[in-house]
Protein backbone atom coordinates (compact mmCIF):
# COMPACT_ATOMS: atom_id res chain seq x y z
CA UNK A 1 0.00 0.00 0.00
CA UNK A 2 1.68 3.50 -1.01
CA UNK A 3 0.90 6.44 1.60
CA UNK A 4 -2.22 8.58 0.72
CA UNK A 5 -1.57 11.75 -1.14
CA UNK A 6 -5.26 13.24 -1.40
CA UNK A 7 -8.18 12.14 1.43
CA UNK A 8 -12.03 13.25 0.93
CA UNK A 9 -13.57 13.02 3.83
CA UNK A 10 -17.58 13.80 4.35
CA UNK A 11 -17.79 16.17 1.47
CA UNK A 12 -21.14 17.75 1.18
CA UNK A 13 -21.24 20.26 -1.84
CA UNK A 14 -24.52 21.87 -2.92
CA UNK A 15 -26.45 24.69 -5.45
CA UNK A 16 -29.10 26.70 -4.89
CA UNK A 17 -31.81 26.46 -7.07
CA UNK A 18 -35.09 28.17 -7.13
CA UNK A 19 -36.73 25.02 -5.97
CA UNK A 20 -34.30 24.30 -2.96
CA UNK A 21 -30.52 23.24 -2.33
CA UNK A 22 -29.84 20.41 -4.48
CA UNK A 23 -27.08 17.95 -2.71
CA UNK A 24 -25.00 17.28 -5.43
CA UNK A 25 -22.46 15.52 -3.51
CA UNK A 26 -23.34 13.57 -0.28
CA UNK A 27 -21.28 12.88 2.15
CA UNK A 28 -17.93 11.10 -0.03
CA UNK A 29 -14.73 9.73 1.22
CA UNK A 30 -12.76 9.14 -0.73
CA UNK A 31 -8.54 8.49 -0.85
CA UNK A 32 -5.87 8.75 -3.80
CA UNK A 33 -3.06 6.92 -3.30
CA UNK A 34 0.51 8.39 -4.63
CA UNK A 35 1.60 6.62 -7.90
CA UNK A 36 -2.03 5.08 -8.13
CA UNK A 37 -5.06 5.59 -9.96
CA UNK A 38 -8.71 6.06 -8.77
CA UNK A 39 -11.59 5.47 -11.25
CA UNK A 40 -14.67 7.07 -10.37
CA UNK A 41 -17.84 5.90 -12.12
CA UNK A 42 -21.71 6.20 -11.94
CA UNK A 43 -24.21 7.25 -14.32
CA UNK A 44 -24.26 11.33 -15.16
CA UNK A 45 -25.76 13.56 -12.38
CA UNK A 46 -24.28 11.14 -9.72
CA UNK A 47 -21.94 13.94 -8.64
CA UNK A 48 -18.70 12.92 -9.61
CA UNK A 49 -17.27 15.99 -11.52
CA UNK A 50 -18.37 17.93 -8.92
CA UNK A 51 -16.41 16.15 -6.48
CA UNK A 52 -13.87 16.69 -8.45
CA UNK A 53 -14.10 20.47 -8.99
CA UNK A 54 -14.44 20.71 -5.41
CA UNK A 55 -11.23 19.48 -4.52
CA UNK A 56 -9.84 22.73 -6.36
CA UNK A 57 -12.42 24.90 -5.20
CA UNK A 58 -13.76 25.12 -8.53
CA UNK A 59 -17.28 25.34 -7.47
CA UNK A 60 -18.50 28.14 -8.58
CA UNK A 61 -21.52 30.29 -7.35
CA UNK A 62 -24.97 29.01 -6.96
CA UNK A 63 -22.41 26.21 -5.65
CA UNK A 64 -20.77 25.78 -2.77
CA UNK A 65 -19.36 23.68 -0.41
CA UNK A 66 -21.17 23.08 2.91
CA UNK A 67 -18.87 20.04 5.01
CA UNK A 68 -15.79 17.86 4.64
CA UNK A 69 -12.60 18.09 4.39
CA UNK A 70 -9.88 17.25 1.63
CA UNK A 71 -6.21 16.66 3.42
CA UNK A 72 -3.59 17.31 0.82
CA UNK A 73 -0.76 15.04 1.58
CA UNK A 74 1.59 15.94 -1.27
CA UNK A 75 3.17 18.93 0.49
CA UNK A 76 5.67 19.60 3.32
CA UNK A 77 3.04 18.99 6.13
CA UNK A 78 -0.70 18.07 4.97
CA UNK A 79 -3.53 20.82 5.21
CA UNK A 80 -6.99 21.29 4.48
CA UNK A 81 -7.67 22.43 0.86
CA UNK A 82 -11.31 23.58 2.18
CA UNK A 83 -9.82 25.84 5.24
CA UNK A 84 -7.70 27.61 3.38
CA UNK A 85 -8.11 31.28 2.09
CA UNK A 86 -8.81 31.70 -1.48
CA UNK A 87 -5.46 34.14 -1.81
CA UNK A 88 -3.52 31.07 0.26
CA UNK A 89 -0.45 30.69 -2.05
CA UNK A 90 -0.79 26.96 -1.22
CA UNK A 91 -4.42 27.13 -3.18
CA UNK A 92 -2.43 28.57 -6.23
CA UNK A 93 0.05 26.23 -6.10
CA UNK A 94 -2.44 23.39 -6.15
CA UNK A 95 -4.05 24.70 -9.36
CA UNK A 96 -2.37 23.74 -12.38
CA UNK A 97 0.41 22.97 -9.77
CA UNK A 98 0.52 20.22 -7.97
CA UNK A 99 -2.95 19.21 -9.31
CA UNK A 100 -3.52 18.95 -13.02
CA UNK A 101 -6.67 18.71 -14.01
CA UNK A 102 -8.15 17.35 -17.69
CA UNK A 103 -11.98 18.91 -18.42
CA UNK A 104 -14.71 16.97 -20.25
CA UNK A 105 -14.56 19.45 -23.36
CA UNK A 106 -11.44 20.36 -24.72
CA UNK A 107 -12.64 22.75 -27.37
CA UNK A 108 -14.62 24.29 -24.65
CA UNK A 109 -11.52 24.19 -22.15
CA UNK A 110 -9.08 26.22 -24.82
CA UNK A 111 -9.37 29.35 -25.55
CA UNK A 112 -10.66 30.25 -29.28
CA UNK A 113 -8.32 33.46 -29.69
CA UNK A 114 -5.02 32.68 -28.47
CA UNK A 115 -2.59 29.85 -29.83
CA UNK A 116 -2.27 26.57 -28.04
CA UNK A 117 1.48 27.75 -27.13
CA UNK A 118 0.22 31.31 -25.86
CA UNK A 119 -1.95 29.53 -23.00
CA UNK A 120 0.96 26.43 -22.52
CA UNK A 121 3.66 29.23 -22.22
CA UNK A 122 1.55 31.28 -19.80
CA UNK A 123 0.64 28.35 -17.42
CA UNK A 124 4.50 27.17 -17.54
CA UNK A 125 5.52 30.53 -16.38
CA UNK A 126 2.72 31.15 -13.72
CA UNK A 127 4.07 27.47 -11.98
CA UNK A 128 7.71 27.07 -12.78
CA UNK A 129 9.02 31.31 -13.14
CA UNK A 130 10.82 30.30 -16.24
CA UNK A 131 11.54 32.98 -19.32
CA UNK A 132 10.05 33.08 -22.43
CA UNK A 133 12.22 31.23 -24.20
CA UNK A 134 12.38 28.19 -22.04
CA UNK A 135 8.76 28.24 -21.62
CA UNK A 136 8.66 27.68 -24.95
CA UNK A 137 10.83 25.08 -25.52
CA UNK A 138 9.02 23.30 -22.23
CA UNK A 139 5.89 23.83 -24.43
CA UNK A 140 7.53 22.06 -27.76
CA UNK A 141 8.18 19.65 -25.44
CA UNK A 142 5.41 19.01 -23.49
CA UNK A 143 3.54 18.89 -26.99
CA UNK A 144 6.13 16.37 -28.29
CA UNK A 145 5.53 14.05 -25.22
CA UNK A 146 1.40 14.46 -25.65
CA UNK A 147 2.42 12.93 -29.21
CA UNK A 148 1.23 16.22 -31.13
CA UNK A 149 3.47 15.80 -34.52
CA UNK A 150 5.59 18.36 -35.73
CA UNK A 151 5.19 20.37 -32.05
CA UNK A 152 7.63 23.07 -33.42
CA UNK A 153 4.94 24.06 -35.95
CA UNK A 154 1.67 23.48 -34.27
CA UNK A 155 2.54 25.08 -31.37
CA UNK A 156 1.71 28.45 -32.90
CA UNK A 157 -2.13 27.13 -34.15
CA UNK A 158 -4.98 28.03 -33.05
CA UNK A 159 -7.48 25.48 -31.07
CA UNK A 160 -9.92 26.15 -33.80
CA UNK A 161 -7.25 24.55 -36.59
CA UNK A 162 -6.92 21.43 -34.79
CA UNK A 163 -9.01 18.07 -34.22
CA UNK A 164 -10.83 17.12 -31.21
CA UNK A 165 -8.28 14.42 -30.24
CA UNK A 166 -5.29 16.75 -30.71
CA UNK A 167 -7.02 19.60 -28.61
CA UNK A 168 -7.29 17.02 -26.09
CA UNK A 169 -3.62 15.95 -26.16
CA UNK A 170 -2.96 19.80 -25.47
CA UNK A 171 -4.93 20.06 -22.64
CA UNK A 172 -3.29 16.98 -21.23
CA UNK A 173 -0.04 18.91 -22.09
CA UNK A 174 -1.51 21.84 -19.94
CA UNK A 175 -1.85 19.39 -17.04
CA UNK A 176 1.47 18.02 -16.78
CA UNK A 177 3.66 21.22 -17.58
CA UNK A 178 4.49 21.50 -13.70
CA UNK A 179 4.76 17.74 -13.07
CA UNK A 180 1.75 17.35 -11.17
CA UNK A 181 1.38 14.37 -7.90
CA UNK A 182 -2.23 13.78 -9.21
CA UNK A 183 -4.12 14.24 -12.20
CA UNK A 184 -7.38 14.72 -12.24
CA UNK A 185 -9.16 13.39 -15.63
CA UNK A 186 -12.81 14.61 -16.07
CA UNK A 187 -14.38 12.07 -18.80
CA UNK A 188 -11.25 13.27 -21.09
CA UNK A 189 -12.50 11.03 -23.71
CA UNK A 190 -15.84 11.11 -23.71
CA UNK A 191 -16.26 13.49 -26.62
CA UNK A 192 -13.34 11.66 -28.68
CA UNK A 193 -13.81 8.97 -31.48
CA UNK A 194 -12.82 5.23 -30.20
CA UNK A 195 -9.26 5.38 -31.95
CA UNK A 196 -8.12 8.52 -30.70
CA UNK A 197 -9.72 7.09 -26.92
CA UNK A 198 -7.38 4.54 -26.57
CA UNK A 199 -4.44 6.67 -28.14
CA UNK A 200 -5.75 8.83 -25.44
CA UNK A 201 -5.72 6.34 -22.50
CA UNK A 202 -2.40 5.15 -23.61
CA UNK A 203 -1.22 8.46 -23.50
CA UNK A 204 -2.33 8.88 -19.68
CA UNK A 205 -0.66 5.62 -18.59
CA UNK A 206 2.37 6.28 -19.94
CA UNK A 207 2.45 9.51 -18.61
CA UNK A 208 1.93 7.99 -14.79
CA UNK A 209 4.40 5.74 -15.41
CA UNK A 210 7.29 8.11 -16.71
CA UNK A 211 6.14 10.61 -14.09
CA UNK A 212 5.01 8.70 -11.52
CA UNK A 213 1.65 10.52 -10.89
CA UNK A 214 -1.29 9.56 -9.26
CA UNK A 215 -4.83 9.68 -11.27
CA UNK A 216 -8.33 10.22 -10.38
CA UNK A 217 -10.11 9.32 -13.30
CA UNK A 218 -13.36 9.90 -13.76
CA UNK A 219 -15.42 7.94 -16.49
CA UNK A 220 -18.79 6.54 -16.98
CA UNK A 221 -17.06 3.69 -19.27
CA UNK A 222 -16.44 0.55 -17.03
CA UNK A 223 -13.90 -0.50 -20.12
CA UNK A 224 -11.90 2.47 -19.74
CA UNK A 225 -11.77 1.54 -15.12
CA UNK A 226 -10.65 -2.15 -16.67
CA UNK A 227 -7.62 -0.97 -18.10
CA UNK A 228 -6.65 2.00 -16.18
CA UNK A 229 -7.47 1.56 -12.54
CA UNK A 230 -6.00 0.34 -9.46
CA UNK A 231 -9.16 1.07 -7.56
CA UNK A 232 -12.70 2.11 -7.89
CA UNK A 233 -15.43 4.32 -6.16
CA UNK A 234 -18.67 3.91 -7.88
CA UNK A 235 -21.14 6.83 -7.19
CA UNK A 236 -25.07 6.92 -7.09
CA UNK A 237 -26.91 10.49 -6.22
CA UNK A 238 -23.95 12.25 -4.73
CA UNK A 239 -22.85 9.27 -2.37
CA UNK A 240 -19.83 6.44 -2.81
CA UNK A 241 -21.73 3.43 -2.73
CA UNK A 242 -19.09 0.91 -3.44
CA UNK A 243 -15.32 1.18 -3.44
CA UNK A 244 -13.00 -1.93 -4.27
CA UNK A 245 -9.70 -3.01 -5.82
CA UNK A 246 -10.33 -2.95 -9.66
CA UNK A 247 -10.25 -7.07 -9.35
CA UNK A 248 -12.31 -7.21 -6.63
CA UNK A 249 -15.18 -5.34 -7.92
CA UNK A 250 -15.12 -6.61 -11.09
CA UNK A 251 -14.49 -10.12 -9.97
CA UNK A 252 -17.28 -10.00 -6.97
CA UNK A 253 -19.44 -6.62 -7.14
CA UNK A 254 -21.41 -6.69 -3.93
CA UNK A 255 -24.22 -3.41 -4.49
CA UNK A 256 -26.62 -4.26 -6.73
CA UNK A 257 -25.64 -0.69 -8.29
CA UNK A 258 -22.89 -2.11 -9.39
CA UNK A 259 -23.46 -5.57 -10.46
CA UNK A 260 -26.70 -3.68 -12.99
CA UNK A 261 -23.46 -1.63 -14.52
CA UNK A 262 -21.45 -4.66 -15.38
CA UNK A 263 -24.31 -6.51 -16.44
CA UNK A 264 -25.41 -3.91 -19.23
CA UNK A 265 -21.30 -3.91 -20.22
CA UNK A 266 -21.77 -5.84 -23.95
CA UNK A 267 -19.28 -8.88 -24.02
CA UNK A 268 -17.80 -9.74 -27.11
CA UNK A 269 -19.44 -12.85 -28.85
CA UNK A 270 -21.71 -13.46 -25.75
CA UNK A 271 -24.27 -10.98 -26.21
CA UNK A 272 -24.74 -11.63 -29.83
CA UNK A 273 -28.69 -11.32 -30.89
CA UNK A 274 -29.33 -10.83 -27.02
CA UNK A 275 -30.80 -7.51 -25.64
CA UNK A 276 -28.23 -6.45 -23.42
CA UNK A 277 -30.06 -5.68 -19.40
CA UNK A 278 -30.40 -2.38 -18.57
CA UNK A 279 -31.20 -0.74 -15.27
CA UNK A 280 -34.67 0.53 -15.00
CA UNK A 281 -35.19 4.25 -15.08
CA UNK A 282 -32.77 7.48 -14.35
CA UNK A 283 -30.90 9.34 -11.77
CA UNK A 284 -33.69 10.60 -9.45
CA UNK A 285 -33.62 14.60 -9.23
CA UNK A 286 -31.38 14.84 -6.23
CA UNK A 287 -34.23 17.54 -4.94
CA UNK A 288 -36.38 14.76 -4.47
CA UNK A 289 -34.53 12.00 -2.95
CA UNK A 290 -36.16 8.56 -2.47
CA UNK A 291 -36.69 7.74 1.24
CA UNK A 292 -34.07 5.02 2.73
CA UNK A 293 -32.24 3.75 -0.27
CA UNK A 294 -31.85 6.52 -2.66
CA UNK A 295 -31.02 3.69 -5.23
CA UNK A 296 -34.24 1.64 -3.72
CA UNK A 297 -37.15 2.58 -7.06
CA UNK A 298 -34.53 1.00 -9.89
CA UNK A 299 -32.87 -1.94 -7.30
CA UNK A 300 -33.88 -5.61 -8.71
CA UNK A 301 -33.10 -6.64 -5.00
CA UNK A 302 -34.98 -4.18 -3.28
CA UNK A 303 -36.48 -5.53 0.10
CA UNK A 304 -40.15 -3.23 0.12
CA UNK A 305 -40.95 -2.24 4.25
CA UNK A 306 -36.91 -1.95 4.46
CA UNK A 307 -35.04 -0.33 1.55
CA UNK A 308 -37.70 2.68 1.06
CA UNK A 309 -37.51 3.40 4.74
CA UNK A 310 -33.90 3.03 6.36
CA UNK A 311 -31.03 4.42 5.15
CA UNK A 312 -28.15 1.68 4.00
CA UNK A 313 -25.38 1.51 6.33
CA UNK A 314 -21.55 1.68 5.20
CA UNK A 315 -20.65 -2.32 5.48
CA UNK A 316 -16.85 -2.65 5.48
CA UNK A 317 -15.95 -6.02 3.73
CA UNK A 318 -11.85 -7.34 3.59
CA UNK A 319 -9.83 -5.47 1.14
CA UNK A 320 -8.37 -8.67 -0.59
CA UNK A 321 -5.44 -9.20 -2.09
CA UNK A 322 -5.20 -6.25 -4.61
CA UNK A 323 -4.52 -2.81 -4.08
CA UNK A 324 -6.85 -0.72 -2.05
CA UNK A 325 -6.97 -0.35 1.58
CA UNK A 326 -10.62 -0.94 2.19
CA UNK A 327 -13.88 -2.25 0.67
CA UNK A 328 -16.60 -0.77 1.53
CA UNK A 329 -20.00 -1.06 0.62
CA UNK A 330 -23.51 0.65 1.43
CA UNK A 331 -26.40 -1.72 1.28
CA UNK A 332 -29.08 -2.95 3.61
CA UNK A 333 -27.93 -6.59 2.19
CA UNK A 334 -25.12 -6.64 3.84
CA UNK A 335 -26.13 -5.37 7.36
CA UNK A 336 -25.83 -8.44 9.36
CA UNK A 337 -22.21 -8.51 8.18
CA UNK A 338 -20.82 -5.34 9.38
CA UNK A 339 -17.20 -5.41 10.71
CA UNK A 340 -17.29 -8.95 9.25
CA UNK A 341 -14.32 -10.43 6.90
CA UNK A 342 -16.40 -11.73 3.39
FE1 LIG B 1 -30.99 -2.28 -3.25
FE2 LIG B 1 -31.86 -2.13 -0.75
FE3 LIG B 1 -29.28 -2.45 -1.21
FE4 LIG B 1 -30.45 -0.13 -1.75
S1 LIG B 1 -30.19 -1.03 0.25
S2 LIG B 1 -29.03 -1.21 -3.04
S3 LIG B 1 -32.45 -0.83 -2.46
S4 LIG B 1 -30.92 -3.90 -1.71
Amino acid sequence: MTEPLLEISGLRTGFDTYDGRVRAVDGVDLTVHAGKTLCVVGESGCGKSVTARSILRLVEAPGSIDAGTITWHGGDAPFDVLSLDVKDERLARLRGGDIGMIFQEPMASLLPLRTIGAQLIETIRIHTGLDKRAARAKAVDLLGQVGIPKPHERIDAYPFQLSGGMCQRVMIAIALCADPSLLIADEPTTALDVTTQARILDLIRTLQAEHRMAVMFITHDLGVVAELADEVAVMYLGRVVERAGVDELFADPKHPYTKALLASVPVLGRDRGRDLPTIPGAVPNPLHRPSGCSFHPRCAEAIAGTCDVVAPPEVDFDAGTGFADRRTVECVLYADREGAPA
